[in-house]
């Protein structure tokens, strides 16, 4: 069964400040909602809520890859 997929490293955008980085975020877990076992540090602001976050595109292709793997 699909559901859990581990260290994932994925292109993220911060909604905070705008930057994109590169995060390793650990195991990600597939549901309504994506949710990832490492806390996201931005390069910017520190600690950010997932809520803060969103996938790039580039980030998108590496979840559908994980997905579709
Ligand atoms: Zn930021």
């Amino acid at each position: 069964m699909k559901g859990v997929i581990k260290l994932a490293i994925l292109n993220l955008k911060c909604k905070r400040c705008g930057k994109t980085f590169d995060f390793n975020v650990g195991k990600i877990v597939f549901g309504n909602k994506l949710s990832f076992e490492n806390k996201i540090f931005c390069t910017e602001c520190g600690l950010v809520e997932i809520d803060d976050l969103e996938l790039t595109e580039l980030g998108q292709t590496q979840v559908a890859e994980l997905y579709l793997r």
